[in-house]
């Protein structure tokens, strides 16, 4: 898949429309379009990476912001002390769907362990 392609390059770029919650100068992130909690953000670096396993040791800066952002939005959430998750799946057999690297925050509600 090319950024061409990529849906969350296009949400980048302002191509698709969405509910934007924080920006940095490396990270969005916006409201997902299905939540599966009362919280549920999508995080994402403005840098295209395709899924955890194209993380270059390079990237951990641009990685390590995405929980930067989680931990601000959690707390603008009104999050922090009861608490929430972060989820990042990695390929098919864990449920991604969007080859851009992305974070869910999911919260407002328990959450079971394990996940499914
Ligand atoms: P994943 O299944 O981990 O790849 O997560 C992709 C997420 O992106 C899913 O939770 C989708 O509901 C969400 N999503 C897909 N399209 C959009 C969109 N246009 N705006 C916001 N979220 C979206
Ligand atoms: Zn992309």
């Amino acid at each position: 898949m090319t950024h061409d392609d990529c849906l969350f390059c296009k949400i980048l770029a302002g191509d698709i429309p969405a509910d934007i919650v924080f920006e940095s100068e490396t990270a969005i992130a916006f409201r997902d379009i299905n939540p599966q909690a009362p919280t549920h953000v999508v995080i994402i670096p403005r840098q295209h990476i395709a899924t955890i396993n194209d993380i270059g040791v390079e990237d951990q800066p641009v990685v390590g912001s995405l929980f930067s952002a989680a931990r601000e939005i959690a707390k603008k959430e009104g999050l922090s002390e009861e608490g929430y998750r972060v989820v990042m799946n990695c390929n098919a057999a864990a449920g991604q769907t969007v080859f851009h690297l992305h974070l869910h925050l999911l919260g407002g509600r328990g959450l079971g362990w394990p996940p499914g």
